[in-house]
């Protein structure tokens, strides 16, 4: 899809005396590079330098930020930042562009050890303007405007005061305040290394450990690079003490309810992680299988299914095997093109830049096309057109496995307004006779406007039973989806993007 950007990964390890945290952090962030590719940064924790918390954060992929094309470099960085605690983050937003003053971990300095720390989060805060508002009252300054900084004056004003407080009480105190979407790594220059994840756990976050390093991260891909197999989740509501060799588990909020965001499955998570014990592989195939059900396509041998690289293959080989058509590689994509740099809006042009087609694979053929989930719908057109007009496909029928995205969302995923969407519900109706499913009438403008031959989604039903948690949809946001928002300001922001929607406006709701 390539259209949806998840807002940033993190990671936290401990090691023993002698192991280097910052090469961990380095191996974690590159297993999750997914998650993020506008910045990457660390803090380490040394007891041997005057200075306790180190922080390195540059704009840039991991590798460019660890400076690996040069070996001097590279090691001259793991020296640098050598230590034994540490947290690393990855971050991907368009608030604040690509400056690297947004890149994280945030280190807030202080002369008293408990006061001094670095922190990084995946999430975002529903209700930043007013906790901002609030805090801007009582004389707090924001430079930044956003909701790292916001976080950060949280964690200092739980940390105020003559005598140490406990860090699980510290964010117990974020716990009230706080709506939205947030799993933190936290250190501080005590050596005090926690992770904790919001009450509803929207953002996934795991932890292991092996011959005496710990290490968490969003991915579990990321553990098991570093040789760890055996990883729990960490629970909703839950803050993680990691000391030398042992984790110490804490509430800091607990929560009857459960939110965890289904694009994980769909689209942002490494294939070869898995979240709340569900493997993302089985889940992408397992989409792919129940759309499988709802094809109405007569399957010919003209009939080839083709994956839109590389998050829908899983659901396309599902979809191939099982309606009996090969599944084949008929857009290949440049790995190698990083960004793209084509001005303005000519997605026929990026397209072109990102993809290219196998003309020998898809010529004359009946091209099933399988997307994973689509926003703007504006790539996906560009594709469609691609395969038509260069690779002179006779037709190409659009499947996507994840229903239609009607809804914004405000739990960090950059998707924020109604305008923005391709399945936008119709301007002037009462937000509470939005259907989640599409009309036939809006189905088929949306497929004209893709100049695809057919178009289909995965109904919400075979999204839940794809993905597969026990508990089925109870345990789901699919806000953006069904417009069921699991806390009350992404309630309230929906309104408000609502009506600037309906007067026109597409600014997001929250700024
Ligand atoms: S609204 Fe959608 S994208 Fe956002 S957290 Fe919920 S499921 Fe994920």
């Amino acid at each position: 899809m390539g259209e949806a950007k998840e807002e940033c990964g993190i990671a936290a390890a401990c090691v023993p005396e002698k192991e280097n945290a910052a090469y961990y952090l380095y191996k974690m962030l590159l297993q999750e590079q997914n998650r993020g590719q506008l910045s990457a940064g660390i803090t380490t924790f040394n007891t041997s330098k005057k200075k306790l918390l180190s922080t390195l954060r540059e704009t840039g992929l991991v590798n460019e930020v660890f400076k690996v094309q040069n070996t001097a470099a590279f090691n001259g960085t793991m020296k640098k930042f050598f230590g034994s605690k540490g947290i690393g983050h990855l971050r991907y937003s368009t608030f604040g562009g690509n400056k690297k003053a947004f890149a994280q971990p945030f280190e807030r300095k202080h002369g008293r050890k408990w006061k001094w720390f670095s922190f990084c989060f995946n999430g975002n805060i529903a209700n930043f303007s007013e906790l901002k508002k609030d805090l801007e009252k009582n004389q707090y300054h924001f430079v930044l405007d956003n909701d790292t900084e916001l976080m950060m004056h949280f964690l200092a004003r739980g940390c105020r005061g003559d005598s140490r407080p406990k860090i699980v009480d510290v964010f117990s105190s974020l716990h009230p305040a706080l709506d939205g979407a947030y799993s933190i790594a936290f250190v501080n220059a005590e050596g005090e290394t926690v992770v904790a994840r919001d009450h509803l756990g929207f953002k996934p976050l795991v932890i292991g450990k092996k011959d005496g390093v710990i290490a968490a991260a969003s991915e579990s891909a990321s553990l098991e690079s570093i040789g760890i197999e055996k990883f729990e989740t960490v629970k909703p509501g839950a803050l993680i003490e990691m000391h030398n060799g042992c984790i110490e588990k804490k509430w800091f909020c607990k929560s009857q309810r459960k939110a965890h965001c289904m694009f994980e499955w769909v689209y942002f998570a490494n294939i070869a992680s898995e979240i709340e014990g569900v493997n993302v592989y089985n889940a992408r195939y397992a989409l792919g299988e129940e759309l499988a059900k709802i094809e109405t396509e007569k399957i010919s041998e003209e009939h080839i299914v083709v994956p839109v690289p590389d998050t829908a293959k899983p659901a396309a080989d599902a979809l191939a095997f099982s309606l009996g058509a090969p599944s084949r590689e008929g857009i290949i994509r440049n790995r190698y093109v990083g960004r793209t740099f084509i001005e303005g809006d000519n997605r026929f042009e990026k397209a072109r830049e990102k993809y290219g087609i196998n003309k020998k694979v898809v010529s004359g053929k009946k091209v099933i096309l399988v997307e994973d989930s689509i926003v703007r719908g504006t790539t996906t057109k560009a594709i469609v057109k691609y395969i038509k007009e260069t690779g002179k496909a006779k037709e190409v029928h659009v499947r996507v496995s994840c229903p239609p995205i009607r809804f914004p969302c405000f739990y960090g995923i950059d998707m924020s307004t109604f305008g923005e969407f391709i399945a936008a519900p119709k301007k002037g109706i009462a937000l509470e006779n939005i259907q989640v499913e599409l009309s036939e009438s809006e189905l088929e403008k949306i497929r004209q406007h893709m100049g695809a031959d057919s178009l289909a989604y995965q109904p919400i039903e075979g999204l839940v039973k794809g993905i597969g948690l026990e508990t089925g949809s109870s345990d789901l946001c699919m806000a953006c989806l069904n417009g069921r928002y699991p806390t009350s300001f992404g309630e309230k922001l929906e309104k408000t993007a609502w009506e600037n929607y309906s007067k026109g406006e597409t600014k997001r709701a929250y700024e």
